[in-house]
């Protein structure tokens, strides 16, 4: 290692604490999984992250018995909100990320029977929604030099029989949507983007999610926008996330029909609740700039890690 110091200094200056640093393995000779002491004693920072804003937000949405989105505003106002970040015409808030992959399959279609173009590289979730559509997955491997779907070898897994291509944007990194939009457009297949891992990231200066018919995203405790359980679906076409919108609604409509319990079409209830919109509200107001940080940091230790021939890296087209 050529920049040791710098490589322990990154490491230190992760933690808000910043506590200096004590011996590391260069002094006991051994890895601290052998015995040998920590390079970094301290925990690392603690995620998630919440003040002030999200009691407050919280404690609002109690005191004001509105507690789902038909009688709440917040979950309205987020979808405004999420659609203006990442510069999408419209966005649906759903329950999971889950949901919001299997609204999208059932909005474009997908019929038992019918396949779907996956990787196989993704959490299960990507699999599960085809599966209980009673579709078949299609697997189209990775490109070992991105870990991302191989955008090359989908032409050639396009069947009479395919009703969606539903690629992953994978930790943060983007596929070549360039590449999936030609195909789509080609063969007048739906592109579903799974960007449950995707937040904020870009492909040529446009945010991931916004490429494909839908966009999904999760907010489940270990992503990067996060309130516990939750879901989005971005759109550019009115009429999809109005069909998104009936079907995660029991399959009611947006539109007034003249009375109550009359129904636009077939669904299920997959609606995002008014608490979990003022958690994800509050904690927009830090997403662009934890974004930020965390890309910076990625930066530096793909710099580091670029001096040890043995490690490969993915690399990363583009990022915030
Ligand atoms: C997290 C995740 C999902 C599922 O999201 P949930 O909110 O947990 O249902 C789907 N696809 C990918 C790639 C994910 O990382």
């Amino acid at each position: 290692m050529k920049s040791h110091l710098s490589r322990r200094g990154f490491l230190a200056g992760a933690s808000a604490a910043g506590v200096a640093l004590r011996a590391s393995a260069a002094d006991t000779g051994k890895p601290a999984l052998l015995g040998g002491s920590k390079v970094r004693p301290q925990p690392f920072p603690a995620w998630p992250v919440s003040g002030e804003t999200e009691e407050r937000a919280l404690l609002d949405v109690l005191h004001s018995g509105k507690w789902f989105r038909g009688n709440g505003r917040n979950v309205k106002k987020f979808e405004q909100e999420y659609a203006r970040v990442t510069g999408a015409k419209d966005c649906l808030a759903t329950c999971n990320g889950t949901a919001a992959l299997s609204i999208s399959l059932n909005v474009v279609g997908v019929e038992p029977g019918d396949e779907v173009i996956i990787p196989p590289y993704t959490f299960i979730a990507t699999l599960n929604v085809v599966l209980r559509q009673y579709a078949l997955p299609v697997f189209v491997d990775t490109d070992p030099d991105t870990f991302q779907m191989d955008a090359r070898r989908v032409e050639a897994a396009v069947t009479g029989r395919t009703r969606a291509i539903m690629p992953v944007h994978l930790g943060g990194n983007v596929c070549d949507l360039d590449a999936l939009l030609d195909i789509a457009r080609k063969h007048k297949v739906p592109l579903i983007e799974d960007a449950c891992q995707a937040h904020l990231a870009e492909w040529k200066g446009r945010k991931a999610g916004t490429w494909g018919d839908t966009g999904c995203f999760s907010f489940q405790a270990s992503k990067n926008l996060n309130c516990g359980e939750g879901g989005a679906i971005l759109f550019n076409d009115p009429e999809i996330r109005e069909r998104a919108y009936t079907f995660h609604n029991n399959g009611s409509g947006l539109k007034p029909t003249g009375a109550n319990f009359t129904y636009a079409g077939s669904g299920t209830n997959l609606r995002l609740t008014e608490f979990q919109a003022a958690i994800l509200l509050a904690q927009m107001e830090r997403i662009e700039q934890q974004a930020r940080r965390r890309s910076e940091n990625a930066k530096y230790l793909t710099s580091m890690l670029r001096e040890i021939e043995e490690i490969g890296r993915a690399s990363c087209r583009e990022r915030v």
